[in-house]
């Protein structure tokens, strides 16, 4: 199924308790949102997935959590201060500021004006000031990471001799990066604020080029195996001319974002980067001189990065492979290829939301079928306490039963228990499943294992 515009999902999201629009009663933050009750457990699903996938399911990972506020110098040698930058340009009709990579045939898509000034680098990096110096105490001024990599270079000798891990390996980091985009938008698409998904995977050169093949292949399964449907996913090669100053090469899984636009191209956009970083980082960062002409000799690191190979007696840097998620962009993703809609037999139009069980902010709903009785309320608030130390379960009573089903529906709740009066009797309640509304009997001793087993089918 072609899945829903992103508007569809916004007015979803802010119906249902996923994501909120930031600052609403200060009149907002441009491209800024809030993840409330349901959106924080989706986002936190995702990272569980990715970081199970990513560290607990292999055996050549570790994790890590840098900090967000690094030493400048990091970004001096990383080449961010330097490169770090947009093309931006100044429609002179409206007065609105623009990606010049961006632009519709070289009209502002604002007004259509083609009287556009001369495109200029802008750093996206947001600046800040460390203790109580001055603004203007250029010696104070850090910035916001704009990517969790950085985080992960400059530990890489921390983590080789804690763990003595030997290559290839990797360095998995969760966490917020900042960038002050010029043109956000798109809902959680684009935002100025936002998480990562990051992993460094260290190579020796020459090995490179297969390693990072086979990550643009496991990546791609990932996203499959999330629930994305695959006519949704795309791999797409960055050109030369894109690549980024460290690259050798870059592959994205793009997803189709925009399915509503004419032009087929532009109906997809980027989820995950894989790149080969080469050995830039490890290299820039090291203390030591290492070409010839003393190209990238660094006077400020007090460490050398490179790795000494037991074996061959050979000191090299390694290469670079890092697929690089945003938790947010997975996040839409998810939800906007979960959205269907289906017809009852009242010929009434739900939405049901078929999220991976594993990904479903909320697992099990415990509903009473008549919240007048007090023995089935009370066993039914039983039953939801019973399960909640193992999956995340909730009780509702605020409405007629197929109402709280429609509500479950369309937060993507898998599962639905109902108690009835028979229950009081037999002990057994009813499972209703999300997709096909179909209805089962299960004895409630025997409901935490019959769940589990569905949830993780
Ligand atoms: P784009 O070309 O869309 O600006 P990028 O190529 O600069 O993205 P990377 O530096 O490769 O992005 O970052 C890795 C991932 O981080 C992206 O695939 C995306 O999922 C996420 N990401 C990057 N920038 C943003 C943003 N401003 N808002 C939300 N997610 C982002």
């Amino acid at each position: 199924m072609t899945a829903p515009n992103i508007e569809t999902i916004v007015s979803l999201a802010k119906r249902r308790g996923f994501v909120y629009p930031s600052s609403e009663i200060y009149g907002g933050l441009g491209s800024a949102w809030d993840y409330g009750p349901l959106g924080v457990e989706l986002c936190n699903n995702v990272k569980q997935a990715w970081w199970r996938w990513m560290v607990y399911e292999r055996d050549d990972i570790e994790g890590l959590d840098s900090s967000i506020i690094l030493n400048r110098l990091v970004w001096k040698y990383s080449g961010h201060e330097d490169t770090f930058s947009d093309p931006l340009v100044d429609c002179r009709e409206c007065k609105t500021r623009l990606r010049a990579d961006k632009l519709n045939d070289g009209k502002c898509p604002n007004c259509g004006s083609t009287d556009l000034t001369e495109p200029r680098p802008f750093n996206l990096m947001f600046r800040t000031h460390v203790g109580a110096a001055s603004e203007e105490d250029d010696s104070s001024l850090v910035y916001l990471r704009p990517e969790t990599a950085q985080g992960i270079f400059i530990n890489f000798n921390n983590v080789l001799t804690t763990s003595r891990r030997k290559l290839p390996f990797g360095v998995a980091q969760l966490g917020k990066s900042f960038r002050n985009e010029v043109t956000p938008g798109n809902f959680i698409f684009r935002t100025r604020e936002f998480e990562q998904m990051e992993m460094e995977y260290f190579v020796r050169p020459g090995e490179d080029e297969k390693v990072h093949q086979e990550w643009i292949d496991q990546c791609s399964q990932w996203f499959l195996e999330l629930g994305i449907a695959g006519e949704n996913l795309r791999l797409y090669e960055q050109p030369k001319e894109e690549l980024a100053h460290y690259a050798k090469r870059t592959v994205d899984v793009q997803y189709r974002f925009f399915p509503e636009r004419e032009d087929a191209e532009k109906q997809w956009d980027e989820l995950m980067g894989i790149a080969n970083r080469t050995d830039f980082d490890l290299r820039t960062h090291s203390k030591k001189p290492e070409d010839a002409e003393g190209k990238r000799l660094n006077p400020d690191s007090t460490e050398d990065l490179s790795y000494f190979d037991e074996a061959t007696k050979e000191r090299f840097y390694p290469y670079v492979i890092e697929p690089a998620a945003g938790v947010n962009r997975t996040v839409l993703a998810v939800l906007m290829d979960a959205y269907t809609e289906k017809t009852n037999d009242k010929g009434e139009t739900r939405v049901i939301l078929k999220l991976h069980p594993a990904l479903a902010p909320i697992k099990a709903a415990v509903l009473p079928l008549a919240k007048n009785k007090p023995e089935i309320v009370a066993l039914a608030k039983s039953i939801k306490r019973s399960l909640q130390p193992v999956l995340r379960a909730v009780y509702d009573d605020t409405g007629g039963i197929g109402k709280l089903y429609a509500r479950q529906d369309e937060i993507g709740t898998p599962f639905c228990v109902t108690v009835d009066h028979q229950s009081l009797e037999d002990n057994e309640v009813t499972v209703r499943d999300r997709d096909t509304w179909e209805q089962e009997r299960v004895k409630v001793v025997e409901l935490e294992g019959y769940l589990l087993k569905r949830l993780n089918k």
